[in-house]
């Protein structure tokens, strides 16, 4: 498969190009155009030439392109499934939901027109005022490989419902499946340069595209480390920024927690797309009279967990990305059982082809061991056990993250003094730290992002400027 750039209306080939593996195989499976220099301008200058005509015309009208946007997607279904199941080393169950999230997001804003509408403020005689919602300006959106569906349509589709032009740049290693989307936008009938796609590396593409003079707002997916980069950046310039970054995401499990349930959710958010989610559940911190059965209770569902290539349907663990994250994956696991952690499951690298590491749990873990506080963006859980819950609630917030995190217990009043308590933008009651697939807002506190809302009608907060206007008859 080979796919091209979008710059203003025209499909475009890159300086050189961008090889893509499918990760359960080691495969070449497609290339992609990896943008210029000259690409990028040429991609800003259509995104400003584009910028007045598409700002004026009517919200209802850019509301139905983003209602047409997920017909079309909805119509390459099958062919988006299979690309980003290939490429992103997603099992195929997997695939199906996130692209589906991704065609529920489109369909979702396609019918947000009303979150648009201004307000009129009380005035005295002679007097009108009121206030309007305008696009931003032109919005650079860079993605990470572990949601290249989902996390463009988060981008994309509140992007054009508020009518400001956006650029995206996905990353190097899923371009295929932003590719398709865009064709899918194309084909709605989105105006020439309204929605432009430019692949490439992220210090070069994406960081041109930061760099321009010309950009309104840049809304970044990806690790800590390089949007706190971006946003250095990005200092001294009034540009808006919205950062969705890592997180070392905590279930919390009392004593009276339902331990079946608890542990059927922890391993689903645990061990989906192979621990490589910003939410996935890395911490269990379980109170120390239930931690042997608890314990039990999660090794007997990651026993059942069958590893394997991502177009096998009875593959519930696919891949890791590539070798890189194999070995960043081992290194962490090494260093835990080193400092003393035990790995009661898994804890080895699984042979090829492909990139495989074996599902693994890990006990003994104390709150001040790197495998408590790092994100390993692999398939590995750390339990933690404590007395009681003022000490859960510490050792959960004892980390600069605050993505999301989880509380089990039969007693709603504790877990709604807890959830007050827990510095996470997500919290979930004895449900998954992960996967959250309705358009709620989402976000991350501390160093896990802006605490700027994605999805829901707060998202379209982040694309639009109010203005106000005062009228004197
Ligand atoms: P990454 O930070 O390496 O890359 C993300 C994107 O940034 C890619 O498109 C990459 O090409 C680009 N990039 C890299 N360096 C850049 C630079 N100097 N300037 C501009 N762009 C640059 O992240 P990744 O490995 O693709 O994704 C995994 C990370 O993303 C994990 O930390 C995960 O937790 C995080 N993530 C967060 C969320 C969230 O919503 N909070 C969702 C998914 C993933």
């Amino acid at each position: 498969m080979r796919v091209q750039n979008l710059i203003g209306g025209d499909w475009v080939d890159g300086a050189s190009t961008i090889d893509v593996e499918d990760p359960s195989t080691g495969e070449l499976i497609g290339r992609a155009p990896a943008a210029s220099p000259e690409d990028v301008a040429r991609a800003l200058a259509a995104a400003g030439s584009v910028r007045q005509a598409w700002a004026s015309a009517a919200p209802a009208e850019r509301e139905r392109l983003v209602r047409r946007v997920a017909d079309e997607l909805e119509r390459r279904r099958d062919d988006l499934v299979s690309t980003l199941s290939r490429e992103g080393g997603r099992p195929l169950r997997e695939a199906r939901g996130e692209v589906d999230k991704a065609i529920t997001t489109f369909r979702y804003y396609g019918g947000l027109a009303g979150s648009l509408d201004g307000r009129a403020v009380g005035a005295g005689t002679g007097y009108r005022h009121e206030t309007r919602r305008e696009p931003i300006g032109t919005v650079v959106a860079i993605t990470p490989w572990n949601v290249p569906a989902a996390s463009p349509a988060r981008k994309l589709a509140p992007a054009m419902l508020a009518g400001a032009p956006i650029i995206l740049k996905p990353a190097s290693a899923t371009p295929l499946t932003a590719a398709l989307m865009v064709q899918a936008i194309a084909d709605a009938g989105a105006p020439a340069g309204a929605v432009q796609l430019v692949a490439g590396s992220g210090r070069t593409v994406g960081g041109a595209l930061v760099s321009a003079s010309d950009i309104a707002a840049v809304t970044f997916t990806g690790s800590t480390e390089v949007g706190l980069q971006l946003q250095a950046q990005l200092s001294g310039r009034l540009v808006r920024t919205q950062l969705e970054l890592g997180g070392k995401n905590a279930a919390i499990v009392l004593e009276d927690a339902d331990l079946g349930r608890a542990a059927e959710v922890i391993v689903a958010a645990a061990y989906a797309s192979a621990g490589q989610q910003c939410t996935a559940t890395s911490r269990v911190i379980v109170q120390r009279s239930v931690a042997g059965e608890l314990t039990d209770a999660i090794l007997d569902r990651v026993g059942r967990l069958v590893v394997g290539p991502t177009d096998d349907e009875a593959t519930t663990m696919g891949p890791l990305i590539d070798r890189a994250q194999v070995e960043a994956t081992a290194g962490f696991v090494d260093r835990a059982t080193a400092q003393g952690a035990a790995a009661v499951h898994g804890g080895k690298v699984l042979p090829g082809p492909g990139h495989y590491y074996a599902p693994t749990v890990l006990t003994g873990v104390k709150p001040d061991m790197e495998i408590a506080r790092e994100e390993v963006f692999g398939p590995v859980l750390a339990v933690l056990e404590v007395d009681d819950e003022d000490e859960a609630l510490r050792v959960c917030n004892d980390t600069v993250y605050g993505l999301a995190a989880a509380i089990h217990t039969r007693d709603l009043a504790r877990a709604q003094a807890l959830s007050e308590r827990i510095d996470c933008g997500v919290v979930a009651v004895n449900g998954p730290t992960a996967g959250i697939d309705l358009p709620l807002p989402f976000g991350g506190f501390k160093l896990s992002g802006t605490a700027t809302k994605e999805h829901g009608p707060e998202s379209m907060e982040f694309f639009t400027r109010t203005k106000l206007v005062s009228w004197r008859s």
